[in-house]
């Protein structure tokens, strides 16, 4: 079984300017190209986990979201990290595109995002973490049955979780608990 790195996308890999789907809003958030390559290093599969409820509202289609997800992916390959997959919600309840307005499984706080890439990547989440800047990610994780809660939050932190500034910050964090547990 593989271990993951789930990461949420806006605010934590890329500033979130609210509905992000131009390559030119598309804004790395500091430490985060560094942190998820020390992930990967680290044995971590990198797999991104993301509300698109701008494709049920129609602010932006489903073919522009992939565009910048190839985007992101291409950018980052060219800095040594490889993304396992990016999996995304395109509902939402009070959406004006009908065939994505709809309560779904995969909208965080639901799991669905999650337990679907825990089954096509074979991934264990009790080896896994989570980084995200919402409670919504937070208790997303837990559903899916992560423990390891990393939270990039400047108010409220989820209850059990660790409050992290990026996700360089979450990979000095891992690096130091597998120092400690090594020691023991
Ligand atoms: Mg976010
Ligand atoms: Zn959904």
């Amino acid at each position: 079984m593989n271990k993951a790195a789930f990461l949420d996308r806006d605010g934590v890999i890329n500033v979130d300017k609210g509905y992000v789907f131009r390559e030119t809003d598309l804004e790395w958030m500091p430490g985060a190209i560094e942190g998820m390559r020390k992930l990967q290093d680290m044995g971590y599969q990198l797999i991104v986990v993301t509300n698109q409820s701008g494709i049920a509202r129609g602010y932006y289609t489903e073919d522009d979201f992939h565009r910048l997800s190839q985007f992101m992916i291409e950018s980052l390959a060219h800095a040594g990290v490889t993304v396992a997959g990016i999996y995304f919600c395109p509902h939402h309840p009070n959406g004006s595109v009908e065939r994505y307005t709809r309560i779904c499984d995969c909208r965080k706080p639901a799991a669905g995002l999650i337990l679907r890439a825990v089954k096509a990547l074979n991934i264990d989440p009790a080896q896994s973490l989570m980084v995200g800047d919402k409670a919504s990610d937070m208790q997303a994780a837990r559903t899916a049955g992560i423990t390891l809660l990393y939270h990039l939050t400047q108010a409220s932190l989820f209850p059990g979780a660790v409050e992290v500034s990026s996700i360089l910050d979450v990979a000095q964090k891992q690096r130091l608990g597998q120092n400690v547990r090594a020691q023991n």
